[in-house]
């Protein structure tokens, strides 16, 4: 007898949308198809009707206990929420795997970052995780503003043996951000010993593409012009540096032979490098944060502006509709977060292109804002905001066919959309923090069943799964296909 089976939704395949039921033994999906041609037996059934089935959500973009790098709250010893938090958020918006980051530390080996960060997740996640490994980066011990810390030649050999332990993904700074965090950005020569390790052994190369020299002059022209508030962080990140790095990075990929996924894309400037690069064949994929698309650089002139932010920042209207359209269109290939999740207090506790809080909270929000701004308003396909908000992650970072889609074989993370949903979401139908930006937000679905691997984790409003359940994606390994060219 099969264990579940999911009755009566429009469930989303990648080979069409269609009124099935979905059997599920154990972790994994047995079965998709009609009810006839299924055993009529389950130890549980789940009616489904009237519900949108898709695969959990994939968060390709988050930062748990996040030590904060801004001064203040570098010397104040603040840490974002941890992985229970975080995780519990996802699970109640439909997202079931999270993946977050490893720093390297000096002296350390680039293996021991997966290890370190596992000890933080493992117990402490109500949904799977997995990281991408950070060489150099926020936190490395001994970086000051003034002076990084050398990636020894060492570790960077040790980048192939990483991905061929199943952990597919390495990111790196072309910028240090702002001018007065700790160094983290890798320079090129660098990144280019990083790439082409990646290419040899078939990983992917997660950047936060920014022109070092344009953001640090904008940022140090702005400070004599007395310029500093949270208003002009786009124009110490302006359009023209995404322009440049984003086009830099690619040239380096090209060179090298690297798959690329270029995080947080913010201008409309970084959708056309990116197309033209997809255009000439290359392996370059696209994130953007669903804030970035729907946010334009006004909201930061409010009250509450910095509750809008993260690095590098909003751009205008016209940048804003660039990423929907490439999101409908597929120039930009996922949506994710940047999760930071704090208090209302602490993200608003800085106010200077400096010291202005990243990151943001909504990862509960993201599935839902997706299907509204996509799906409901501008004509998103179901398979299109699947992609977006799950398969196109799997594929991009290693973990496809086993998350990421709807098929016999796949693991059981199932989420129900309910499309009659349609409420200005507030801050009592969320489980993160105390703030979001998305309060007032209408919406036009609401995710009511959320399953890991088989196991109901969030039913109508419920939480029923524990912070045990989440494990450890390992054994990553990217499809040749997603290598070789733009195939997602
Ligand atoms: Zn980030």
């Amino acid at each position: 007898m099969l264990d579940v089976i999911i009755r009566g939704g429009q469930v989303v395949t990648p080979s069409g949308v269609g009124q099935w039921d979905v059997a599920i033994q154990g972790e994994r999906i047995v079965a998709i198809g009609e009810p006839s041609g299924l055993p009529a037996e389950a130890g549980r059934g789940i009616d489904a009707t009237g519900k949108i089935v898709i695969p959990g959500g994939i968060e390709p973009h988050a930062h748990a206990a996040f030590r904060f790098v801004y001064p203040w709250a570098r010397e104040a010893g603040h840490t974002a929420a941890f992985p229970d938090v975080m995780s519990r958020a996802c699970a109640f918006g439909g997202t079931t795997t999270i993946v977050d980051f490893a720093n390297w530390r000096q002296g350390g080996e680039l293996a021991d970052a997966i290890v370190h960060r596992d000890a933080i997740f493992k117990g402490n996640s109500y949904t799977d995780y997995t990281f991408h490994a950070v060489l150099v980066g926020m936190g490395t011990e001994g970086a000051t503003p003034e002076r990084g810390v050398e990636i020894p030649l060492g570790l960077i050999g040790q980048v192939k043996d990483l991905v061929q332990s199943g952990f597919t993904t390495v990111k790196v700074w072309t910028t240090n951000t702002t001018l007065t965090r700790a160094r983290q950005m890798t320079d090129f020569g660098h990144v280019l010993g990083i790439m082409e390790q990646l290419a040899a052994a078939g990983g992917v190369l997660a950047v936060h593409a920014e022109d070092e020299d344009i953001v640090m002059f904008m940022s140090r022209r702005l400070h004599e012009q007395g310029r500093i508030g949270t208003e002009f962080l786009p124009d110490a990140h302006p359009n023209l540096s995404e322009d440049l790095s984003f086009r830099r990075v690619i040239r380096l990929a090209e060179w090298t032979g690297a798959a690329i996924y270029l995080m947080h894309t913010s201008a409309k400037e970084g959708v056309q490098a990116v197309a033209e690069a997809r255009g000439r064949g290359l392996p370059v994929y696209a994130e953007t944060l669903h804030h970035y698309a729907t946010f334009p650089r006004q909201v930061y002139q409010t009250p509450e502006g910095p509750l809008y932010h993260t690095y590098p920042s909003l751009k205008e209207q016209e940048d804003n509709e660039a990423l929907w359209r490439g999101l409908v269109e597929g120039r930009v290939s996922t949506v994710g977060t940047d999760a930071i999740l704090c208090s209302r207090e602490l993200k608003l506790g800085g106010h200077t292109i400096e010291d202005t809080v990243g990151g943001n909270p909504a990862v509960e929000e993201r599935l839902a804002i997706t299907y509204t701004e996509g799906v409901a308003k501008r004509g998103m396909s179901l398979q299109r905001f699947v992609d977006v908000t799950s398969t196109n992650a799997a594929k991009i970072l290693g973990m496809y066919p086993r998350k990421g889609v709807l098929a016999p074989g796949s693991d059981a993370d199932i989420v129900l959309l309910d499309p009659t949903v349609r409420k200005q979401l507030e801050l009592s139908d969320l489980h993160a923090v105390d703030h979001s930006v998305w309060e007032g937000w209408d919406i036009h679905a609401w995710p009511v069943l959320t399953m890991l691997r088989g196991k109901v984790i969030v039913e109508n409003g419920k939480l029923v799964g524990e912070p045990t359940d989440g494990r450890l994606i390992g054994n990553r390994k990217t499809m040749p296909e997603v290598l070789r060219g733009p195939a997602c």
